[in-house]
């Protein structure tokens, strides 16, 4: 296992949820959380990832940087996507080479694994077939790192590791109702009916469709519990392991919010994938399963948004 105590972590892309709850994580490990802002060191930029890295001599990494958006941003962007992603990537990685950085974290996602990968998708199905094609830039950066990753630790013998969490929420969740994902934008949809004494809060598709969510506090646990006793080759799916349908999720949030609308659900909008879930039975296998009630999770999720309106 490797002792956290004492190390000095950089934890890159900090103002993200995942780098956000990973840095409010590491707080209770006794080692000390580096983090520098996008004025400090540009990560596109190959030079300053260099001069920094080899002023700063982390001990250890947990790359949650990356250029992140929905289909929209994906679709009329894709060399931000791909191009952007690589090079951050590919910087911080061989930077921590040169700089002797025991430990590296490296984070995907789940739109890496094929469309049509089986359910609930397992680590093996990486590489088996098409991608979605509307976040293939996003995709294929990321597979790339995970190769990036592996290939340092088979060329070099680095003890680097990759993890693949699922859907997430909460702190610092993207509210945007034009970008955001199902559970922040009916969070507050929700909230605002609410507020209107609205009669009714509009989902869109079916409400048929299965989805799986993870708080980014728990994924930030399982991290750690990862970047402490995981080392082996091959990435780490990390979710919650249980999925719920949409429906199901929004009447969920109205107990949450305390506003008991009535659901129309909107036939023009896209139901998306029927099922998205991933397989953790390794991570859960490996002694990991702290995850919290979807219901406490969003309780607490909402107690943040509350408090951004007010700010
Ligand atoms: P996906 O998991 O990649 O499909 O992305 P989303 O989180 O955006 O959507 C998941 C499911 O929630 C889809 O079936 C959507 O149609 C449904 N959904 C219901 N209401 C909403 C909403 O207000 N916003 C979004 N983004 N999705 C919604």
């Amino acid at each position: 296992t490797y002792d956290l105590t004492g190390k000095r972590i950089w934890v890159a892309g900090h103002r993200g949820m995942v780098g956000g709850a990973v840095v409010r994580r590491l707080a209770s490990e006794g080692c000390e959380v580096i983090t520098a802002g996008r004025d400090v060191v540009d990560l596109v930029d190959q030079r300053a990832v260099h001069d920094w890295m080899a002023a700063t001599r982390p001990d250890a990494i947990v790359l949650a940087a990356a250029k992140v958006g929905g289909i929209q941003a994906n679709s009329t962007r894709p060399v931000d996507f791909l191009y952007d992603n690589l090079m951050i990537e590919a910087n911080i990685l061989h930077a921590a080479h040169e700089q002797d950085v025991e430990r590296m974290l490296f984070l995907g996602s789940s739109c890496i694994y094929p469309k049509l990968a089986p359910q609930p998708i397992p680590e093996d199905s990486l590489l088996t077939g098409p991608l979605e094609p509307t976040n293939e830039w996003y995709a294929i950066a990321k597979i790339a790192g995970i190769k990036l990753t592996q290939a340092y630790r088979t060329q070099y013998g680095r003890d680097w590791i990759s993890a693949m969490p699922t859907n997430l929420y909460g702190p610092g969740d993207n509210y945007d109702l034009n970008s955001s994902h199902v559970l922040p934008a009916l969070l507050r949809k929700f909230h605002e009916a609410k507020m209107a004494g609205a009669k009714e809060v509009v989902v869109w598709g079916s409400g048929t469709p299965l989805r799986e969510f993870l708080h980014c506090d728990d994924l930030a646990d399982a991290l750690v519990f990862l970047l402490r006793g995981y080392s082996g080759y091959e990435h780490v799916n990390v979710g919650s392991g249980s999925e719920v349908t949409i429906r199901a999720l929004a009447e969920t949030i109205a107990k949450v919010v305390g506003y008991d609308a009535e659901l129309t659900f909107d036939a023009t909008k896209p139901d998306g994938t029927p099922r998205k879930l991933m397989d953790s039975g390794r991570l859960h296998a490996m002694g990991w399963n702290k995850v919290r009630p979807l219901e406490d999770g969003i309780a607490d999720a909402y107690v943040e948004f509350l408090g951004r309106g007010q700010a």
